[in-house]
Parts: structure tokens; sequence; C-alpha cells
């Protein structure tokens, strides 16, 4: 039997890691990773990186909780990938619980009223992991940097990717892993229907030294946090930027901070640390893909399921990558053999 090609559009941490799972799942199968910049360059590039075990329902916090592991796994296995653990304080509204906030009680411990211990976070620096990631897999994944795509037409038993340059790229199975770039010519109409949306997200340096042991504090109440990134030497405070539909391309063209993304990020830390908000004033803009449930997706996006969408992470792409790589992995294996079922009950009927 010839082994499948499958391509997978997207070198962020979460299509790089789809090809290192599917890799290993399947031996045989010829992967490519597409990708219009280098790898770990979109959103990915930007991220805070911040992990921690954390969802609104039994299933995202069970997500959450594998792809934790996964990276304690991976990094275990090599030491020299950028994850780095942190201490953590979360401050609730006073009277709510660390369960009713969808973090796991075992993780906690109270601190003073409103205040708890959280156990067990780190933060990465993921483009530098994504690059380690793409490193080593290239042992079995072909990557094609600098290569942006521009078609994706379906002909009779293959599918068929046309690059910037002008290439065809066949394949049997695609993955787009495009991020928050959704609104792409080459898949724009095959991903309306899943009705996502595309959001600012927005993360403010303050140059501040880190001290060893400071802790990362978590303002639940604001969805936003505040994080010594030791590695850069100065902290990150991450806040909720409510922009939405924006276009990242525009985005990357000029990736500049707003008045408004830095008044509403003083604002927002402001209510808790003022004398340090006034010293948010450089930082980084990106944006992502958001649905309408908050839960990430991995869903076929045609008839035989030939072609599969994985992303929609919510601004938590890097906590739940390995997540959503594992049930991307799951659906491709499915669908695949779905179809050579396919075939054997065609041939068996033709016979
Ligand atoms: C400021 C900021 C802070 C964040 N902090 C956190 C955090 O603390 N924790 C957390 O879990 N998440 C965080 N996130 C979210 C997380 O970074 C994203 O969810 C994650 O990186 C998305 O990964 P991705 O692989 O889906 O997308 P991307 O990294 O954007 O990858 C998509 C890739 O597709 C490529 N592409 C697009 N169009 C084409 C085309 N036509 N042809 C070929 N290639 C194409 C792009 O070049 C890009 O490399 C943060 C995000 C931002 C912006």
């Amino acid at each position: 039997m010839t082994p499948r090609k499958v391509a997978i559009v997207g070198a962020g941490i979460i299509g790089c890691l789809i090809a290192r799972e599917l890799a290993a799942a399947d031996e045989t199968a010829e992967i490519t990773v597409v990708d219009r910049d280098l790898a770990g360059s979109g959103a990915t590039r930007r991220s805070a990186g911040l992990s921690l075990v954390k969802g609104a329902t039994p299933q995202a916090r069970q997500w959450s909780a594998a792809s934790h592991r996964y990276y304690a796994d991976l990094m275990a296995v090599h030491p020299y990938l950028p994850g780095y653990p942190v201490g953590a304080r979360l401050i609730l509204r006073d009277g709510t619980t660390p369960a009713e906030a969808g973090y796991l009680t075992a993780d906690t411990e109270r601190a003073q009223a409103g205040h708890w211990v959280l156990r067990d976070c780190h933060y990465a620096d993921v483009y530098a992991l994504t690059q380690a990631i793409a490193a080593l897999a290239r042992k079995r994944v072909r990557f094609l940097e600098g290569t942006k795509i521009t078609g994706l037409t379906s002909a009779p038993g293959t599918l068929v990717l046309r690059t910037g340059a002008g290439d065809d790229l066949t394949a049997d199975q695609v993955v787009l892993a495009p991020g928050p770039w959704l609104d792409e010519p080459a898949w724009r109409d095959l991903v309306r229907p899943l009705g996502l949306r595309v959001k600012k997200i927005v993360a403010m340096h303050l140059e501040r030294q880190p001290a060893p042991g400071d802790e990362l504090l978590i303002l639940e109440e604001h969805d936003a946090f505040l994080v010594p990134l030791a590695h850069r030497g100065h902290w990150l405070f991450s806040y909720t930027r409510l922009e939405w539909d924006v276009d990242p391309e525009a985005i990357a063209a000029a990736p500049g901070l707003s008045r408004e993304d830095i008044d509403q990020a003083r604002a927002c830390l402001g209510s808790h640390a003022p004398d340090l908000a006034g010293e948010l004033s450089s930082g980084r803009v990106c944006a992502d893909a958001y649905s309408r449930s908050r839960q990430p997706v991995i869903a076929p996006l045609d008839h035989e399921g030939r072609i599969v969408f994985a992303g929609a992470a919510n601004g938590s792409g890097y906590r739940l990558a390995p997540a959503i790589a594992r049930q991307a992995v799951d659906l491709l294996q499915q669908t695949w053999h779905d179809s050579l079922g396919q075939g054997a009950t065609d041939d068996h009927q033709q016979v």
C-alpha cells in the first residue's frame, strides 16, 4: 500500500505538535508542514506561554490536564527545552473557590482571604519551543517554510494545495492549523460555517527585573495575570483586550501597540497595583481565533473528512495544543481508516 500523504498548513505550536503526534501514530505517513513564514512566527511567537490546569467544563479541564502532563513529560525527556516552572498566587473574588473558577482543588491551597497558592504552573518561550519541536520532528516530517498556500482544491482521489510560487502540492489529507488567519482565500469558505471570530490579544511588558522566587499573580476577576519572565529579564501583564474581528495581516504589518491597548492595560492593572500600572508602555500584539463555545475546534471541513480544521484556541493555544493535536490525529486516523474501509467495500461490491 502506498503511504498516505498528509499536509499540515500552519507551523504554529498546534501544527507542529500535530505533525509530531501524527509521525508517532503512523510510521509510514508522508507528512509535510507548510508555513508562509518560519515555524512559530504567528500567534505562537507572541505567546506569554503560561500553562496551568484550568477549564470551565470537565472536558476542558481534562484537556488542560493532559496537555500540562504532555509538556512535563516532553521537558523531562528534553531538559533543554525553554519551559520555566513558576510559583503562583491566585486572587479570586471574595467567596469564590478555585473549583468554581475552573481550577483543580488539589492544585490549590488557601493562603489568605481571596488569595490561593496555585501549584504546578510553568511558562514557556513558545516560539523557541515550537522551533525545537519542529527540529525534533524534522527527521520524519518535511517542512516547507516561506511557502504561502493560496489555493486548496479537491481533485479525484487527492487534494491539491497551490503555493504562492505557483507550485502544486498533493495530499490525501490536509490539516488547516492557521491560527487567526481564518480569512485566507484558500480556506475562508470552508472555515466560515464553523462560526469562528478573530480577537486581538495584547500582553504588556513591565520593565522591572524579576527576582528569584517571584510569583505569577493571577487576577481571576479580570481574566488577567502578571508573570515574571525571568529568561527575558522583565515582567509581562496579560489582560483581556476586547477588540473583535481584527485582521491578523494588518496587525502583522504594523505590530505596534495602540493608545487604547496601553490605556486599557493600565486601567486593568491599576485596580490592583496603581504604582505599576503607569509603567506599562511596551508589549506584544497579535490575535487568535475564538469559537462560540470557547472550546477549541477540531472538525472535518468536507464530506469525506479529508480536510480537518484544528485551532480556535481562544487565547489558550499553548496550554491546550497537545490535547488539540491528539484530537486532530485521532480524527485523521479515523477518517483515513474509514476511507480505506469504504474502498474495500466498493471493491467487494464491484467483484
Ligand atoms: C500576546 C499573546 C499572549 C498569549 N498568551 C498565552 C498564554 O499565556 N497561554 C496560552 O495557552 N496561550 C496564549 N496565547 C495564545 C496562543 O499563543 C495561541 O492560541 C497559539 O499560539 C495559537 O497557535 P496556532 O498554531 O493555532 O496559530 P499560529 O501560531 O498563529 O500559527 C498559524 C500559522 O499559520 C501560518 N499561515 C497562515 N496563513 C497561511 C497560509 N496562507 N499559508 C501558509 N501558512 C499560513 C502562519 O504563518 C502561522 O505560522 C497568547 C497569544 C498572544 C497573541
